[in-house]
């Protein structure tokens, strides 16, 4: 499905571990690589898929425990869809943002953007730990398909 991927994704999965001061193994750089090449949020299975079709497939258990400690590291952060799976993404670990849930394909995505502006009041006494906000709509894939003609040549005629 796909080739190797970029040595500028090796050199920046990379840089990722040397700027929090950890030490870079084969497992790791190769997660940061496949989250780095990612659109959108990407799930175990998703990682799993993506690393068999590069032709190198993960242990399921190096790769449970390389996001376990890549998100203690605040290297990665994850959010779950409807479905309650949670899924994996680089961007913004540090920054309070929102993300788009597509309803038709299911992807998540992280969005540009701080939240830090957004004008919720909060009442008297409260205290807030983090914010946690989901768009739900269609991805420009999503929305790109429907509008498509479906089918070539046969109306129904309905
Ligand atoms: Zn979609
Ligand atoms: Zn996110």
């Amino acid at each position: 499905m796909q080739a190797a991927p970029a040595p500028t994704r090796h050199d920046q999965a990379t840089r990722l571990l040397h700027q929090c001061g950890a030490t870079v193994t084969p497992a790791r750089v190769r997660v940061l690589q496949l989250l780095l090449a990612a659109d959108a949020a990407m799930s175990h299975q998703s990682l799993q898929q993506a690393a068999a079709a590069s032709g190198h497939p993960f242990d399921k258990v190096t790769l449970y425990r390389v996001l376990d400690w890549l998100t203690g590291q605040g290297l990665v952060h994850s959010v779950a869809g409807h479905d309650r799976v949670r899924r994996f993404s680089l961007m913004n670990p540090h920054h309070a943002h929102a993300h788009f849930e597509c309803s038709v394909c299911g992807r998540l995505f992280c969005l540009r953007g701080s939240l830090a502006s957004a004008a919720l009041e909060l009442p008297p006494g409260f205290a807030s730990d983090r914010v946690d906000i989901t768009v739900h709509g269609r991805c420009a894939g999503c929305t790109a398909a429907a509008t498509a003609p479906r089918s070539r040549g046969k109306d129904p005629g309905v």
